[in-house]
């Protein structure tokens, strides 16, 4: 699953205002789907002895654009091959997906002029991370910028503190603002400085002043943010031909910059932390980033069950897992200044090896079951990057894209409490289009001697964690497609090297992947699309 920052994702609802409609009231009979027996259906050691290669180092953690990734790649491949799928790549079961890697040119500098005609650099990194880019769809930020800092403080965070800085004529400045808390805070203040709603009114206000730019400096807990984002804005990868075509002249965005506040930084005051008061630092900052974007070809892997039914199996039910992860990473010890864990492989047993095998044991049971429609499996690349595997499958299908008829996404199924399941989509996505294919999956978990406890929290637009923007199911959602996203939620090993195949509960990890294979055969065998009645004409037309 991919990383949700409160800061990225302020920024972006600063930008984008969204809008959701309640779920409807009406409930509708779901026909029952087809009952499969456990005893020939998927078993756990068969699901264990395949994520324990998955998730081996030799992997090195899947990271899109390495050699380890297409490896992983190529062991998906072989094994549909093994089982007999029909390929449904560009390339027999790969599709090759044009990406690039975004790497930071040598005429990217960032200079601080000091009084006295001297000037200091700032590190790329140890002080500064650019945020190039907000994703696909959305304005982009300025790479060049010129300006006068000036220092705002903790705010501003309400319509009165915004209505005070008015008075530093802040269009064009660039402005500097800090995100955390001072040390003296109350527990409520701090709380209050923290919230992602004070982050989000923060940067709205920034954005209405029109200035040059915008350096975010994380301060007190706010620090581990910077940890965890930097090396992503530094390490990017992007679609081929979608982002950075653009100039500055047409790039709606101040420039944004994060970083850590830190004690005689010169974008602070010189008594900071003793001195918060917004001022005039008597200072400008120069700015130009360039990028430098290095093309290479990730792939996903994509094959079919063809369905038996001559009139339904040109449409297809899709299941989709990422075999991405997030490659070799700083380990946990390095700011906190333990001892450095000999670990730095990130495995990602759960994320989204435990999706990447459910898949292959599903694609196993599909060719036994053979449904009247045909059945699309997709492992997509670059999740973790931006869904841009997804994303790219999507916009260039190597099936019609209205023939979807479902998506199926599987990305962390394997932790967590034992007997309990997330099912995104029915509320979270819009227009009602998940909401009948939640019934069916419903049904399908109701007549089991021992159904699933569906766990529905965070299948809501306004979820504090935007678990529904977080897989590639999103990118199908986008294409009218209904979705469910299967998911047992985030751990305290998400996004760590501690994400480990000795930790997934394979019983569990059998179960949903037994509920996503009947819920598939309940759905594949239907004469009718799984989409509901208060859709518009333009899907339903499509039937069947
Ligand atoms: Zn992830």
């Amino acid at each position: 699953m991919r990383r949700h920052s409160h800061l990225l994702t302020s920024l972006i609802l600063v930008i984008v205002a969204c809008s959701h409609a309640p779920p409807p009231q009406t409930a509708t009979v779901v026909q029952q789907g087809t009952r499969v027996d456990p005893g020939y259906s998927i078993n756990a050691a068969e699901l264990r002895r395949d994520l324990f290669i998955f998730a081996d180092d030799s992997f090195r953690g899947r990271e899109t654009g390495t050699a380890d990734a297409q490896r992983a790649a190529a062991f998906l491949a072989r094994r549909v091959q093994q089982l007999g799928l029909e390929p449904a790549g560009d390339s027999l079961y790969m599709q090759r997906v044009p990406l690039v890697r975004q790497t930071f040119g040598r005429a990217t500098q960032f200079t601080v002029s000091l009084a006295g005609g001297r000037a200091q650099t700032l590190r790329l990194g140890g002080d500064v991370a650019p945020v190039i880019s907000l994703g696909e769809d959305m304005p982009e930020p300025r790479r060049s910028a010129d300006g006068d800092l000036v220092f705002v403080g903790y705010g501003p965070i309400d319509d009165a503190e915004a209505a005070e800085l008015t008075r530093f004529d802040l269009a064009g400045r660039v402005i500097v603002a800090l995100h955390g808390a001072p040390a003296k805070a109350t527990k409520e203040h701090a709380k209050r400085l923290l919230s992602q709603q004070a982050l989000g009114a923060r940067i709205g206000h920034l954005m209405a002043f029109r200035p040059s730019a915008i350096v975010l400096l994380m301060a007190g807990a706010a620090v581990e943010q910077y940890d965890q984002l930097s090396p992503e804005l530094l390490r990017s990868v992007a679609l081929e031909g979608h982002a950075g075509v653009a100039s500055d002249t047409t790039r709606q965005l101040p420039m944004l910059l994060l970083g850590v506040a830190k004690q005689g930084s010169p974008l602070l005051p010189t008594g900071w932390p003793n001195d918060a008061a917004p001022q005039q630092l008597g200072k400008q900052l120069s700015a130009h980033i360039e990028i430098d974007r290095v093309p290479f070809t990730g792939y996903n892997v994509a094959a079919v069950v063809r369905g038996h039914d001559p009139r339904l199996n040109k449409t297809y039910l899709a299941y989709g897992a990422h075999y991405d992860h997030i490659g070799v990473i700083h380990t946990d010890g390095r700011r906190s200044g333990r001892r450095a864990a000999v670990d730095s492989i990130a495995n990602g047993a759960d994320d989204d090896g435990s999706g990447s095998v459910a898949l292959l044991a599903i694609a196993q049971q599909m060719m036994i079951y053979r449904p009247r429609r045909s059945v699309l499996f997709v492992w997509h690349v670059g999740e973790e990057k931006g869904m841009l595997g997804s994303a790219y499958f999507t916009s260039h299908p190597t099936v019609p894209i209205d023939s979807i008829v479902t998506q199926f996404n599987a990305d962390m199924i394997g932790r967590n409490e034992s007997n309990s399941v997330a099912l995104i989509g029915p509320r979270a996505a819009p227009n009602y289009q998940s909401w009948r294919l939640g019934m069916i999956v419903d049904s399908v978990n109701r007549a089991y001697p021992t159904p699933l406890h569906i766990e529905r929290a965070s299948d809501d637009p306004d979820d504090p964690e935007h678990i529904y923007q977080r897989s590639d199911h999103y990118n199908y959602a986008k294409k009218g497609i209904p979705i469910i996203f299967f998911t047992s939620g985030l751990h305290a090993d998400y996004h760590r090297v501690t994400d480990e195949a000795s930790k997934i509960d394979y019983d569990k990890l059998a179960r949903v992947s037994r509920l996503m294979l009947e819920a598939g055969l309940a759905v594949a065998n239907r004469s009718s699309r799984p989409t509901s009645e208060m859709l518009t004409e333009s899907i339903s037309s499509r039937q069947p």
